[in-house]
């Protein structure tokens, strides 16, 4: 590398290796479970006009006041690429007529944007999982999308990672606590940080959401939405709690959890590593790893009829992090050419033995040792040989890398071989599940 060789850009990230692995299996994770759920899969651009996010997402927020990549294009018109995935999810509703699909769950993930101050966990372009339910006012819909996070949190392995659940109530019993919080911190202005002290005119609900030393005290007492729900937003609430308790999520209730965004109403959540767990020591104090709420408010922001809906997203980054490291999978079958005519057999043979779904590497660099050695590393459970005698006889050495059994086989079995190979973990596994099953049989029997 000379001296002008140019550096990648502050807050961001060359993922390679086990962390390249821990983050796919996040995103497989989440495929997967979506699908368990019915979500539909949806591409969104990865940037939108600038207003799509400062109209929805509100002008007085960290992330449209500070936090947004906007640039004008060659055309002149402002463009952002894209700090979160529901403004533009909630765009592209709006324009593609999906109302039709209404009650619509989809779901996506890729790449996010937002100048920060870069450190552990944060950074200018980082990863989400996103799932949304777009038009529907249930609080069904709200458990349903909490049961599938908790879900994927279970699935990653993930422990001592806790749902913190809160109610903003509706529009009246938000104005109305609002308000009381006004008068609550106007009384300590002058105690409270900068950033604090603006938000209280702005935007008095986001100073619960501070992150900074001066404004925790005033948080603790500050007044609580309990006092302010109308008696709707209070059922809406309680059938959200008593769902949860039904799909067997656990929660804690969290009175001061407002999220950062101006959208929300009613549902408001995180999923918090707990004091002192694993998980805390490893993500240190960037500590959220997934957020979301119910946004009825938003669809009518951009200019729509009103329509209620609940999402939520999570840094990829944040979960592979907790998932931990994942050894890359090793190659199933190895091939090792001896000599420069076996070559072009071993190319054949690899591409065979791919066409029928086996990994496979060529081992065809460094002297023979080195071959044996690198097909031993490879994690590969057998070789196929290729020497002179096998150019000869048209036949491959097929070696059980496990016992060093060796014999020759013809090019047709190859595959045979290759699939008993496989077979044998296939059997191990259904030989423990035919085992539990006879054990359940057992016990069943012993109970009439
Ligand atoms: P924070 O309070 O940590 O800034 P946020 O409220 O801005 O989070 P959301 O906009 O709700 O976060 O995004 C949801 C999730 O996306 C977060 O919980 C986190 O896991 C992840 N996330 C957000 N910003 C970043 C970032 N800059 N780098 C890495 N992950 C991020
Ligand atoms: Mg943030």
């Amino acid at each position: 590398m000379s001296k002008n060789t140019p550096q990648a850009i502050r807050g961001t990230q060359d993922i390679f290796g086990v962390d390249a692995e821990a983050f796919a299996f996040v995103v497989e994770t989440f495929e997967r479970v979506r699908k368990l759920y019915r979500f539909r899969r949806v591409e969104m651009p990865v940037f939108e006009k600038t207003e799509v996010f400062a109209r929805s997402i509100g002008e007085t927020t960290d992330i449209v006041s500070k936090e947004m990549y906007s640039f004008e294009d060659r055309g002149g018109e402002s463009l952002t690429l894209r700090p979160e995935f529901t403004a533009g999810i909630a765009r592209a509703f709006l324009t593609n007529g999906w109302q039709q699909h209404a009650p619509l769950k989809v779901a996506t993930h890729g790449p996010l944007f937002r100048y920060e101050r870069p450190q552990k966990g944060r950074y200018r372009q980082f990863h989400q999982i996103d799932a949304e339910i777009i038009g529907a006012a249930e609080p069904q819909a709200d458990v349903e999308l909490l049961a599938m996070a908790d879900q994927i949190i279970r699935e990653l392995g993930i422990e001592g990672v806790t749902l913190h659940l809160n109610t903003l109530g509706d529009a009246d019993s938000r104005e109305a606590w609002r308000a009381a919080l006004v008068e609550h911190f106007r009384a300590v202005k002058d105690e409270l940080s900068e950033d604090s002290q603006e938000r209280l005119e702005k935007n008095p609900l986001r100073i619960l959401d501070s992150k900074d030393r001066r404004d925790r005290k005033f948080v603790a007492d500050a007044p609580k939405i309990d006092q302010f729900l109308s008696d709707e937003a209070k059922a809406f609430f309680d059938a959200v709690t008593s769902g949860l308790d039904a799909a067997g999520v656990k929660w804690t209730r969290a009175e001061s959890l407002v999220r950062g965004l101006d959208y929300y109403r009613h549902t408001a959540f995180e999923f918090i590593p707990d004091e002192g767990s694993d998980a805390a020591g490893k993500l240190g104090s960037q500590s959220t790893i997934l957020g979301g709420g119910r946004y009825d408010g938003l669809m009518e922001s951009l200019g729509g009829p009103a329509t209620p809906a609940v999402g939520w997203a999570a840094g990829i980054e944040r979960l592979a992090m907790l998932v931990g490291d994942i050894a890359e999978p090793g190659a199933e079958l190895a091939v090792i050419p001896l000599g420069g005519d076996a070559e072009v057999r071993a190319t054949e043979v690899a591409q065979h033995l791919r066409n029928e779904q086996f990994s496979v590497e060529v081992f065809a660099r460094g002297n023979v040792k080195k071959r044996f050695n690198r097909a031993d590393q490879s994690g590969a459970k057998a070789a196929i040989i290729i020497g002179e005698d096998e150019l000869a006889s048209g036949k491959l050495q097929f070696k059980d890398l496990a016992t060093g059994e060796q014999e020759a086989v013809e090019m047709d079995d190859l595959t045979d071989r290759a699939w008993d190979l496989r077979l044998e973990d296939d059997f191990d596994a259904m030989d423990e599940r035919l085992d539990k099953l006879e054990e359940d049989v057992r016990s069943l029997g012993e109970r009439d």
